[in-house]
């Protein structure tokens, strides 16, 4: 399915964008185009899928007043940060943490798309050939030839060579409906670290409330495997009790799956001059925690911005270099089971404003900011693990490049419960 124009093989369709993928990184770079008045670009989106309703919920912090805030289901700005040794409330102010569900942007975005007259092209890219000059890309089945001056990629793909750790961040959540009020509305629960940890990795629960009624209760493990479905919901089913949750009153309205790669391996930003790739393609995803969307929203703003200026649609990288270190640094550390997870964000966050803690996370903070957080780690693990992270540099420059393996695909929420949750008390 594709519109406009007569378009044969021979006649391939010229534009001045390509957008191969249509899915968040793409669809926050049709609206930040939309919102910078860009007019007259030649765009075309390529993908077998048009993404619509809910098939994630984002959660993410930043400054309240951007053009997100009309279509955020809620934001708080309290937040519990809870572990074994104790529970703390973090006042987030002049931060806010939001949650956004995936329908109203990909509406946003098809709003767009129409106000920017993009082509939609429903079919897959596959080969992408980039001369320098222009960027030559096939699509599957019916889909017609696109040359491009620029193309934007997000079409999800392995990391270019395996990493010294390679972690997954996977998690189910349950939006949960109650008959009486149990949640509470004004803070919503970052981090629960009071979960059972597994033997090797770092688990947490979280609470993203609209309602005193509804919220979305989550389970989310850092580790190198999956779990079984039964197995997130026993999870689930054990955070539900820790929460002091009732089992009477209680239904699963909707279930949200998630699979995140966690990894240093490379994601390379700019494969070929002409192609720009975003998203966790293009190393969107932070190491460290998985959280993908601020970074995301602030690429789609400077490619936007880039274009309304006339100038080349190439963000700056997701994150500074030295982040990425310290993730891969910190990742180590936690895989080699030499620090813990509960005990690694229990310091963080007690050492540290909220603020810069949570700008650290997002890749915004100063080199003199990052030093106070650093320090706020156990430093004998973490000596430890830049040395090893340095030998494995070495090693991996000395080695023939093997190919990564694929990040399983993520599984997206589904609207109905899983059996034997269903519309009933769980
Ligand atoms: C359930 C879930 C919840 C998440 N929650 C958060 C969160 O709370 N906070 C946060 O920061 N991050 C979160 N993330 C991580 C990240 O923000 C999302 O995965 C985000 O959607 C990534 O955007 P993307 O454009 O890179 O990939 P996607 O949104 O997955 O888009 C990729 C697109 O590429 C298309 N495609 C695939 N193959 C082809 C092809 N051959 N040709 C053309 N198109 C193709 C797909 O159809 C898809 O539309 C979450 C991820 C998931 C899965």
């Amino acid at each position: 399915m594709w519109q406009r124009g007569a378009v044969t093989d021979s006649a391939p369709l010229d534009v001045d964008l390509a957008l191969l993928g249509g899915g968040g990184a793409a669809s926050l770079v049709l609206a930040a185009l939309d919102r910078h008045g860009v007019r007259g670009l030649r765009i075309a989106v390529v993908d077998p899928v048009r993404r619509r309703g809910q098939d994630r919920t984002w959660a993410f912090w930043g400054h309240p007043g951007s053009d997100l805030d009309p279509l955020l289901s809620a934001s708080w700005q309290r937040v519990e940060v809870a572990t074994p040794a104790r529970r703390r409330v973090l006042e987030l102010a002049p931060l806010r943490y939001a949650m956004l569900r995936s329908g109203p942007v990909y509406d946003r975005a098809a709003e767009a798309e129409r106000r920017l007259g993009a082509i939609r092209i429903g079919a897959p890219a596959a080969a992408v050939h980039d001369d320098g000059d222009r960027v030559v890309v096939r699509t599957g089945g019916d889909g017609p030839t696109v040359r491009a001056d620029w193309v934007l990629d997000s079409r999800p793909r392995p990391p270019a060579r395996p990493g010294r750790t390679t972690w997954l961040q996977h998690f189910r959540g349950w939006w949960l409906e109650s008959d009486r009020p149990v949640f509470d509305p004004d803070r919503a629960v970052l981090m629960d670290f009071r979960t059972p940890q597994p033997r090797r990795g770092v688990s947490f629960g979280y609470v993203l409330p609209v309602s005193d009624r509804y919220a979305l209760v989550e389970y989310t493990e850092f580790g190198p495997e999956l779990l079984t479905d039964a197995g997130y919901d026993a999870a689930l089913t054990g955070y539900r009790d820790l929460l002091g949750l009732p089992g009477d009153g209680l239904r699963v309205r909707e279930v949200e799956n998630g699979v995140i790669p966690m990894t240093d391996a490379p994601f390379p930003a700019r494969p070929t001059p002409r192609v720009v790739r975003l998203g966790t393609a293009g190393g969107a995803t932070r190491p460290s925690t998985g959280f993908t969307f601020s970074a995301m929203y602030r690429q789609a703003d400077q490619v936007a911005r880039a274009l309304a200026a006339g100038r080349a649609p190439v963000p700056a990288p997701a994150y500074p270099r030295r982040h990425r270190w310290m993730d891969a640094v910190a990742l180590r550390a936690l895989d080699r089971g030499s620090v813990g997870g509960p005990e690694f964000f229990d310091r963080l966050f007690d050492r540290n404003p909220p603020e810069r803690v949570l700008r650290f996370l997002d890749g915004t903070t100063s080199p003199a900011e990052e030093v106070a957080v650093m320090n706020s780690t156990r430093l004998r693990p973490m000596i430890a693990a830049t040395a090893g992270d340095a030998a494995h540099r070495v090693r991996d420059r000395l080695r023939p490049t093997r190919p990564a393996p694929a990040i399983p695909a993520a599984v997206v929420a589904t609207p109905t419960p899983p059996p034997g949750t269903g519309n009933r008390s769980t």
